[in-house]
């Protein structure tokens, strides 16, 4: 199967087995944000951390597609992927999973278009 046609869920999977499996750093924002919005019919509203977090992640990585992203926009990415920790259930525990696996596996994508020097 070829790395355009999985999505982040696979790659989750992908990347516990294989760690040379890696979106193109093109594909990783749409592709994580299109991940997030495809959770939205699992979220039921009772928790912040999977509620509110999740949109909001969504707007932060709607800054690396406009172009305006800053590290701030990094750190608070980070910071709600850390508070997925929080949530009340799976979806938002998984969700946060994901997450994690993309910083940990794509940290460089994202910090590339935001560092100072
Ligand atoms: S983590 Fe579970 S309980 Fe919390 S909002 Fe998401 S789906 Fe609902």
């Amino acid at each position: 199967m070829a790395t355009e046609s999985l999505n982040v869920k696979e790659l989750y999977e992908k990347w516990i087995l294989d760690a040379k499996t890696k979106l193109t750093e093109e594909d990783l924002v749409p592709r994580v944000k299109e991940y997030l919005i495809g959770q939205h019919p699992e979220i039921c509203g009772k928790c912040a951390p999977c509620r509110d977090g999740v949109i909001k992640l969504e707007q932060l990585l709607d800054q690396y597609i406009e172009g305006t992203a800053t590290i701030k926009t990094l750190k608070e990415i980070e910071r709600l992927t850390y508070n997925l920790r929080a949530s009340r259930c799976s979806v938002g525990l998984d969700i946060g999973k994901n997450m994690e696996v993309i910083l940990e596996n794509d940290y460089h994508v994202l910090y590339k278009p935001v560092k100072k020097y």
